[in-house]
């Protein structure tokens, strides 16, 4: 369930028309539903009741401050890629010891100002990475908290860019090497092992490969707690998917995912961390665009939209669908045309869908792209000088702009000109 909902024949966030938010703000833009990102944190929490846990949300999915701060005074944790999602983390007033590091290519900088700032821990994800954090937190005079990636070697079924879990995949330490690794990492005095990490992939739809991985690590942590470490916490990263059609596909539900961890973990009395970014924000944003053209070509038709690839690259990237629905509401049994719904930039990747049913839609009709609140804004580009479009949250009755468009002022002044050609 989401508070996206028709009434009085027009597309709402919350208790707020959407072609109010247009009239505001101008098309296109994203939307973000206060109540839906609330509900979604609530419902992964309440799936780890009775067992020691933490929520980090995965920011990658959608940083925006506001949507930080939603999560911030819920009391989740983060889960941080980056020197500048840590930052994001700490400006949202989350702290340090609730902010867990990922990411295959920490550097210096990176761990020297998460070392100083405060950390819940860093998810190592290689030998040399674990070589230059001990001399980082020495340098320091610090000792930086680690749970090793391991790399369980499942499929987790899913598209091949986002899948991360196998063998072949860059991601963490193959777990036939973890006893190595967590050997040389004990012997380290700038590091202090406190779990195991794990991440085997984004929208699984199925719960098989999270029992395969989880029970690799439950023997894992057996195993490493024979040789002599204090294994006391279980990061089990994020991963699970979000129905993206509203007809077909039914992912499990986060209570059902909380059983697969309860049934191979919770025996182990150890700290769960699960890190979900997709299922926290996906569903809580929608992109909505207007109709620019609708332009009869020979056997189809296309609507052409304003937005496009650089404001939401996931079906040109990851042949990702989204379900495109009319903001007004179609009349019951309004005659469906099939169409394309592409954007302007010039690339025939900036495809959004094709053959689409819908009703017939004019120049100037707002258009609502579901599931767009994760890996939507953050992944956007200027490319083609288009502006990033801005990103509004509903809380209620009210609508605030999170992240103003630029001007062309704006993207222009950021490039300079050499003194030499002036
Ligand atoms: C991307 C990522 C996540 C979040 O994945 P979702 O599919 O958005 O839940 C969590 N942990 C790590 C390490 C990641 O790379």
């Amino acid at each position: 369930m989401d508070h996206f909902i028709y009434r009085n024949g027009t597309l709402y966030a919350e208790d707020v028309p959407l072609s109010e938010i247009a009239a505001n703000v101008g098309t296109p833009f994203y939307v973000y539903s206060t109540a839906t990102l609330q509900r979604h944190y609530q419902v992964f929490d309440e799936a780890l009741a009775g067992m020691d846990h933490l929520v980090c949300y995965a920011m990658k999915a959608n940083s925006n401050m506001a949507v930080l701060r939603i999560m911030a005074d819920l009391g989740a944790g983060m889960d941080v890629v980056s020197g500048g999602e840590y930052a994001r983390a700490i400006t949202a007033g989350v702290p340090g010891e609730k902010i867990v590091f990922s990411g295959v290519g920490k550097t210096r900088a990176e761990m020297h100002a998460a070392l100083t700032q405060g950390i819940r821990q860093f998810n190592v994800e290689s030998e040399p990475e674990m070589r230059v954090l001990n001399e980082v937190a020495l340098e320091l005079g610090k000792v930086a908290p680690i749970a090793v990636r391991v790399n369980p070697d499942v499929d987790a079924k899913t598209h091949a860019k986002i899948a991360t879990g196998k063998s072949e995949n860059k991601f963490g330490i193959p777990i036939s090497k973890a006893r190595a690794v967590y050997a040389e990492a004990a012997a380290m005095e700038g590091l202090e092992v406190v779990g195991i990490d794990v991440h085997i992939g984004s929208q699984l739809t199925d719960l098989a490969p999270y029992e395969a991985a989880f029970s690799k690590v439950a023997d894992l942590t057996r195993e490493l707690r024979a040789d002599g470490h204090d294994i006391r916490r279980l990061d089990l990263g994020g991963g699970l998917g979000i129905p993206y059609t509203r007809s077909n596909e039914a992912p499990p539900l986060p209570m059902e995912y909380g059983d697969v961890i309860r049934r191979t973990l919770g025996d182990l009395g150890c700290e769960i961390e699960i890190e979900p970014g997709r299922l926290i924000a996906g569903n809580a944003g929608l992109l909505v665009t207007s109709v620019i053209y609708r332009k009869e070509g020979e056997g189809r038709d296309f609507l052409i939209v304003d937005a496009a690839m650089n404001d939401l690259v996931r079906p040109a990237m990851y042949d990702a669908h989204h379900d495109i629905v009319p903001v007004a509401e179609p009349a019951p049994g309004a005659e469906q045309h099939p169409v394309d719904i592409v954007g302007p930039v010039c690339e025939t990747g900036d495809t959004f869908a094709k053959q689409r049913d819908l009703p017939m839609l004019q120049a100037g009709d707002l258009v609502a792209f579901r599931s767009a609140g994760a890996y939507g804004a953050v992944m956007a580009s200027e490319y083609n000088t288009r502006p990033l479009i801005p990103e509004v949250l509903v809380n209620g009755d009210q609508f605030a702009v999170v992240r103003p468009r630029p001007t062309y002022e704006d993207m222009i002044n950021r490039d300079t000109i050499p003194d030499w050609m002036t």
